[in-house]
């Protein structure tokens, strides 16, 4: 677990530092607002532990900066009790906080909560993206079957690859170049007339569903749903 401690006092930073990592966390630090954001964009942390008073643009601005762009969790380190508020408050965006003067030990019993917080609150991985559906087709891309409106449809691999693509992305284009970059990948004799020999027969095997449509002059797509 990787963690941001933004912090200007080199003692405190120094406590953090060897507190966090003989806890099994690794962590960048920096004394700086401005660089604190920089960072969060470029070398995305899991938590960012963040102190209010800092030389350049303090806690609150940084945090209100970070969340433009993560939702990464923010301990704030606050010495003042009239900053509490602020620092929980929607309008800053901060998950928690702890006083000054803090144990590690507090600091990290409630880093500890936050993550339990936020894996609770995580949105439930994607649905599994093996089978598809588009009209009265189905597609299992893991056992490398097609059905359309109950029946089993045989199709080779590259025509089975060109139909996922397609109702994988319902109403997207794709260009000949495309689909082939993406359809067959890893090359071999085949040229744009390929594409357009493949999409044929796809349409001859599942008749009376027309679901392809041809773009004229870019390539083809799945009629959206
Ligand atoms: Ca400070």
């Amino acid at each position: 677990m990787d963690i941001l401690v933004v912090e200007d006092d080199p003692r405190i930073c120094d406590v953090l530092e060897y507190a966090l990592k003989a806890d099994g966390y690794s962590i960048q630090t920096t004394q700086r607002g401005r660089e604190a954001v920089e960072i969060a964009r470029r070398t995305p942390p899991e938590l960012v532990v963040l102190d209010v008073g800092l030389p350049d643009i303090d806690g609150f601005e940084v945090c209100r900066l970070i969340r433009k762009f993560s939702d990464v969790p923010v301990i704030f380190l606050t010495s003042r009790a009239d900053e509490i508020n602020r620092v929980v408050g929607l309008e800053i965006g901060g998950d928690d906080y702890v006083t000054k003067p803090f144990s590690t030990r507090e600091l990290l019993a409630r880093m500890k909560a936050i993550r339990r917080r936020h894996q609770r609150n995580a949105p439930p991985g994607p649905p599994p993206e093996n089978l598809l559906r588009h009209g009265p087709i189905e597609l299992d891309a893991e056992k490398f079957l097609v059905a359309c409106g109950g029946r089993e449809v045989t199709l080779t691999r590259q025509e089975f690859k060109l139909l996922e693509l397609l109702i994988r992305h319902p109403g997207r284009v794709f260009t000949r170049e495309q689909a082939l970059d993406r359809a067959w990948g890893e090359g071999g004799l085949v040229t744009d007339r390929t594409i357009d020999v493949h999409v044929k027969t796809l349409r001859k095997k599942f008749g009376d569903y027309d679901f392809i449509e041809t773009v004229r002059g870019i390539g083809y797509r799945a009629r959206g749903l």
